[in-house]
């Protein structure tokens, strides 16, 4: 069932062609220039024009029409190339495959009207423009969505939006043009029809961008997670995005092939991690032996590689349920791989960090900053918790083996 159908096999050897020759050649200039201050650096929008000249585009859209740019592969065909574009935090830019356009790309084809459609879908394919989503609140526990608090009200033919958002990731980049935020219009109504989602302008009056915040004190140059204040801002009431009090159903499509796409960026980060154990572990002796002699060193990289493979195989199989059954009945397989590959990835980070000494907790390697972001992939996409509670849920309601009473005694 795994054997990768041929077209990603073709596409991700074309991918690892260029990102071999083209990308990973380019991280320097890429840190040079972020640091610098550039929002996009150059380096990136000359590699994104020729990815795009290459057809090596929004391949992480299935939904990809004939007359859009690139090649929408299916979820499980993605699956290679994510893994490729995973080795590096900025290559998924390159390819226009990075969140968290993806994933709002994808509601605007599932939930935009034309008019939508015209203004922000067909930029954001083109690359032209980035995007944010702005849900989670400082002050409201957002892992469950019906505890926003963030007020859309309707005066005419505008919606006045009210509130603060926190996290809202690429909100303050240059770049993005389009916020998509979800927010309450009437609290009274039923917990699940509380949430609308309304299509902002970047540039609307009135939003405040108040600072970005660091992940464990690291303040990326271009990965901006961006605490915003709305205050009496304006848009028409042709904004709203899908039907009025379905943002929660639309934020929930939203999840699933997000989700799978950071797992499977991790496991190509997890790979990368592991060749640079291997290779310190060779090149290092104590005590009168290599590293890579003791025992623990090898129990750190077999299980390493152990752990990865499964994560491997339980992501391909919830991509193809993704692409077979669809989002709500692969929401099990969804949680399942967003548990597995988060702890994982933080574990391997940190045999990584070990292995390497101090130098794994400075940033001449990428361990330390796999860590941070491994840590904070058990909270975003939904905490480990949340999720563990919808698979302990479903679980529960497909459990089916009959006869249990012979296995048990009085
Ligand atoms: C790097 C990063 C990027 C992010 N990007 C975005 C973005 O682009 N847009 C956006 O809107 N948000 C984004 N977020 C925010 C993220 O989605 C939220 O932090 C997440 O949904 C959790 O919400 P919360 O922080 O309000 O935690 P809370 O809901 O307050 O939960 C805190 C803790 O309570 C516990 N808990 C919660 N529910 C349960 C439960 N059912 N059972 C047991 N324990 C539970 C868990 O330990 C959980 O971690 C990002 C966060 C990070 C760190």
């Amino acid at each position: 069932m795994f054997e990768l159908p041929q077209r990603a096999i073709d596409t991700a050897a074309q991918v690892e062609s260029f990102f071999q020759r083209r990308v990973l050649p380019s991280n320097r200039l890429w840190e040079q220039q972020a640091k610098a201050g550039q929002a996009v650096p150059d380096i990136l929008r000359m590699l994104r024009a020729e990815a795009k000249e290459l057809g090596l585009w929004n391949m992480a859209l299935p939904r990809l029409t004939d007359d859009e740019p690139g090649l929408g592969l299916t979820n499980l065909e993605f699956t290679a190339v994510a893994e490729i574009l995973g080795r590096l935090e900025w290559a998924s830019h390159v390819f226009n495959c990075n969140a968290p356009d993806v994933p709002n790309m994808e509601l605007l084809q599932l939930f935009g009207n034309e008019e939508q459609k015209r203004q922000w879908l067909t930029p954001l394919l083109e690359g032209e423009i980035g995007s944010a989503f702005a849900m989670t609140e400082p002050y409201a526990a957002s892992s469950d969505p019906t505890n926003l608090e963030t007020r859309i009200e309707r005066d005419g033919d505008e919606f006045v939006i009210n509130g603060r958002k926190w996290f809202a990731t690429n909100a303050s980049n240059a770049n993005c043009e389009l916020l998509i935020l979800v927010g309450v219009t009437d609290p009274t109504a039923a917990k699940s029809q509380r949430q609308f989602l309304v299509l902002i302008p970047r540039n609307t009056p009135a939003i405040e961008v108040v600072r970005n915040l660091p992940v464990f004190d690291h303040m990326s140059e271009t990965n901006l997670h961006p605490e915003l204040v709305f205050t009496n801002v304006r848009v028409p009431a042709s904004n709203l995005l899908g039907e009025e009090g379905a943002g929660f159903a639309i934020g929930q499509a939203r999840l699933g092939p997000a989700r799978l796409h950071h797992c499977m960026r991790a496991i190509g980060e997890c790979e990368v991690l592991i060749s640079l154990m291997v290779k310190r572990s060779q090149s290092r002796s104590t005590f009168g032996k290599r590293i890579d002699e003791y025992s623990s060193t090898q129990a750190a990289i077999s299980l390493s590689r152990i752990e990865l493979d499964q994560c491997r195989l339980l992501v391909q199989r919830a991509a193809h349920l993704l692409d077979t059954v669809g989002n709500k009945s692969a929401r099990k397989q969804i949680s399942m791989i967003k548990v597995a590959v988060a702890k994982i990835y933080q574990d391997i980070a940190d045999r990584c960090i070990q292995l390497f000494g101090a130098r794994g907790v400075t940033g001449d390697t990428p361990a330390a900053r796999a860590f941070g972001k491994a840590r904070a992939f058990r909270i975003y996409d939904a905490p480990d918790e949340v999720h563990l509670q919808t698979i302990a849920r479903l679980e529960a309601g497909e459990q089916s083996i009959e006869g249990l009473e012979h296995y048990l005694r009085e």
